[in-house]
């Protein structure tokens, strides 16, 4: 990994996934010049934790964006604070960290008046810990019940971290836990509600969250290369 070039890691990264999987790159703190390199080696989504590094990175690239076609995707994969919540709608085509009712329609609300409909995936705290965002596994299917009711947000599936282990094998009882909520609610067959996308890992577990369904990784480290944070 070390001594590889962007292009190159995202490359080969997008070899070794199973097809159906989308490669999201995290991108925080990372500069405009290193996200256009890995979009321009194939990379189609583009997570970003903060609402306002993201905005300065969108206007940096907005000329390059112009050009790309398709355009890239933007999604929220940081937790979302209400007042920053009018921004997010304008900045971004994914929403992945929806984890109350209160947060959904304030976001409701400003995608009611952006005329837009947002597609947003609900963010399950898989490990109850304290210290994470995200609605517990108890209480995510009357939220998503809620959430359902709102007409200008789409819930299209459900995003979780997982508690972070050195051996990324201990994490995937959280997310074989995550993928069975998902397929309860997918069966509740509920109106506005598409349970389709599992956005599951932390840095070191993709493949084991694969293997459990995932078809959304978010990968930062991997892509980017390491981080000087
Ligand atoms: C940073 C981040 C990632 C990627 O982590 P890496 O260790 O850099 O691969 C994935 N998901 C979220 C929500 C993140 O904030």
């Amino acid at each position: 990994m070390i001594g590889q070039t962007i292009a190159e890691r995202v490359k080969e990264l997008l070899t070794s996934l199973p097809q159906g999987v989308l490669l999201v790159g995290a991108a925080k703190m990372r500069t405009p010049d290193e996200v256009r390199a890995a979009v321009e080696a194939g990379l189609t989504a583009i997570g970003h934790n903060y609402v306002q590094q993201a905005e300065a990175m969108r206007q940096t690239l907005a000329q390059w964006e112009s050009q790309r076609d398709p355009p890239v995707r933007w999604h929220l994969i940081g937790h979302l604070q209400r007042n920053k919540a009018k921004k997010a709608v304008a900045l971004f085509d994914m929403i992945e960290t929806i984890d109350s009712l209160r947060i959904a329609r304030t976001v409701d609300r400003h995608c009611a008046a952006a005329g837009k409909i947002m597609p947003v995936l609900v963010e399950i705290n898989s490990g109850e810990e304290s210290s994470k965002t995200g609605v517990r596994p108890d209480e995510a299917e009357s939220l998503v019940r809620q959430i359902a009711e709102l007409e200008n947000i789409h819930v299209q599936g459900l995003m979780t971290m997982g508690p972070r282990f050195g051996n990324p094998e201990d994490a995937r009882p959280y997310f074989r836990l995550t993928r069975g909520l998902l397929e309860r609610l997918a069966s509740a067959d509920l109106q506005r509600v598409d349970m389709r996308c599992l956005s599951m890992d932390m840095s070191n577990s993709y493949q084991v969250a694969i293997e459990e369904g995932s078809n959304m990784v978010r990968v930062g480290t991997k892509l980017f290369g390491p981080r000087s944070d």
